[in-house]
Formats: structure tokens, C-alpha cells, sequence
């Protein structure tokens, strides 16, 4: 299963952050001397801008990191953190995190280009987190619910033994409390750093979501850009319902693999969230910045005979 080339999916690169262009025509007037101990004032807000790559907007970011990192122009959502996901779904304070210190060791000294150990020492230090997702129980709305949250800052978001334990563990931990579980899936596929043992975490995440469903317990998936290969092939398509960002890619193989295998023209839009919401994969797509919302009514319905 390969893992998707990360140049095909175009979030290898940051928006740089870039400050406001100079006001060109500002009008040639003297200047006054400034009296000493005055300051002039700019109308410009100081801080960082973020140039929107949809509608080429700029965007002053912190009305961005307001509005959950969507912008405010043309609704493009950017990619963001677990940490802020789970910030913005789950009432203040109830988020508690399970398993945080568990961290991937490199069993097989994967090297090639740059080996693995490097690779996860790197991601750490520039994302701040052990691994590519994080997991807790934690309130939404009225409901406390087994959440696992993955980040794509750290490695792509792939899956590998810690993602897949980490996953497992909060399913297994919502079924024995009676929980519903809620995933937000980000991911490049497997991590093939770990080979075999990546790939083991599908059906490992597969199995305790189907004990949990065998226990009359409702899973949500939510699935942003990109949710694709391994983890789209495991958890984040088992949901009794499966919501998505809007224009997320979402897939298995990448379009590239597919057009070689089967030699035949791939329709416009293929792989986005509304090209499968059409077509009956995905049940509904929702905005970022009414996800909480929503989800809470979902579980107001789902929950409604859990005792
Ligand atoms: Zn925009």
C-alpha cells in the first residue's frame, strides 16, 4: 500500500506567512517632525499575514486562528492542529488525554534517504507532539465521547504501531465506559517507516471499532484533508456515519496509480469529499466552524437510547 506522494497533495508546503505590502500611492505629503515622546500609530494591525492559495486574499492571522483557521473569504480550510481541534469541539476543561507519552521506536532502523529515528526526533521537535495523534475522552456538547484527533504536522499523519495502539486503546476505553467514539482522521496512509507493523494497526483499529459497534455504540468518522490509503482503508470509512470537511480529498490510491491501473480518464472531481458525498460514501460535509454543533445534534440522535 503505498503512501501517497506528498508532492500530489500539495501540503508539504506552508503558506509562507508574509507581511501587508506597502501602501504604494500613499500621497507625498511633508511629514511633520514627530515631537519626542509621541508614537504614531499605523492603521495596520501589527503581525502576520497569510496569503488564502483559493481566493488569494490576505488574511490577517489572528481573525484566521478565530475562525479555526477557515477563511473568512471563500471558506478554504486550512490545515490545522489536533490540539486546536480538539480546543474548538470539546467543552472547556473536559478534555482528558490518554496515553501521552507513548512515542514509535524505530524496530526495523528503517534508513534510506533519512532514516526513520531522525525522521521522528525532527517531527517532534517542529510539532511539539509524540506522535501523529492524540486521544482522550472529552465532552461534546452533552456528550462525553472516546475522541481521537490526528494531526497531518506530524509525518503526513501516517499511521504506524503508536497511532494504531493509541486508536485502539480509546475505542476500547469508550466501549467499556459506554461511550460513543469520534475520529478525525488526517492522513497520508500507513507509515511505511514501520512495514509490517504499520500495516497491522488496520486491522487492530478495525476490530475494536467492530466490538464497539457489536456493543450498540455509535462511531463517528470525520474526515479532513487528506484522509487517504491505510487509514482510509481502515477506521476513518467504518463510521455508523462518516461527515467530511468540504473539497477534502479523500481515497485510497493516489489518482496517478489509479489512471495507470485502469488505463481509463478519472472523472472531474474525483477523490474530493462532494464527488463521494454524491456518490454515497460520505453522509454529509460540514464546515469546520460548525462541526461542534452539528456533531453534538448527531449525538443527541445517536445517543438517545445509550444506557
Ligand atoms: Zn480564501
Amino acid at each position: 500500500m503505498a503512501e501517497q506522494p506528498k508532492k500530489t497533495l500539495g501540503l508539504e508546503t506552508v503558506e509562507p506567512a508574509v507581511t501587508p505590502p506597502p501602501a504604494e500611492q500613499e500621497p507625498v505629503i511633508e511629514k511633520k517632525p514627530v515631537s519626542p515622546g509621541t508614537t504614531r500609530k499605523r492603521d495596520i494591525p501589527q503581525g502576520l499575514w497569510t496569503k488564502c492559495p483559493e481566493c488569494e486574499e490576505m488574511i490577517f492571522d489572528k481573525e484566521l486562528e478565530e475562525n479555526e483557521k477557515v477563511c473568512p473569504h471563500c471558506s478554504h480550510h486550512f490545515q490545522t492542529t489536533a490540539y486546536a481541534r480538539i480546543a474548538s469541539l470539546t467543552e472547556p476543561e473536559s478534555f482528558e488525554e490518554f496515553d501521552a507519552d507513548m512515542m514509535s521506536v524505530d524496530t526495523l532502523e528503517f534508513t534510506g534517504t533519512a532514516a526513520y529515528a531522525d525522521k521522528l526526533v525532527k517531527h517532534r521537535e517542529k510539532t511539539g507532539l509524540k506522535d501523529a495523534v492524540i486521544t482522550g475522552i472529552g465532552r461534546i456538547g452533552s456528550h462525553e465521547v472516546g475522541l481521537a484527533v490526528m494531526d497531518f504536522n506530524f509525518l503526513g499523519g501516517s499511521m504506524g504501531s503508536v497511532v494504531g495502539e493509541k486508536i485502539t486503546r480509546i475505542v476500547e476505553a469508550a466501549t467499556e465506559r459506554r461511550l460513543p467514539a469520534v475520529i478525525i482522521s488526517s492522513s497520508g496512509g500507513a507509515r511505511m517507516y514501520e512495514g509490517m507493523f504499520s500495516l497491522m494497526q488496520l486491522a487492530k483499529t478495525s476490530a475494536a471499532i467492530a466490538y464497539h459497534g457489536r456493543q450498540k455504540l455509535p462511531y463517528i468518522s470525520v474526515l479532513t484533508h487528506p484522509t487517504t490509503a491505510g487509514v482510509m482503508a481502515s477506521y476513518a470509512s467504518l463510521g455508523d456515519l462518516i461527515i467530511s470537511e468540504p473539497k477534502a480529498m479523500i481515497g485510497f490510491a493516489g489518482p496517478r496509480v489509479i489512471k495507470d491501473t485502469t488505463q481509463s480518464e478519472l472523472p472531474e472531481g474525483f477523490q474530493t469529499a462532494e464527488f463521494l458525498m454524491e456518490r454515497g460514501l460520505i453522509d454529509a460535509i460540514i464546515p469546520r466552524t460548525e462541526l461542534k454543533k452539528r456533531l453534538s445534534e448527531y449525538l443527541d440522535y445517536l445517543c438517545g437510547n445509550l444506557g
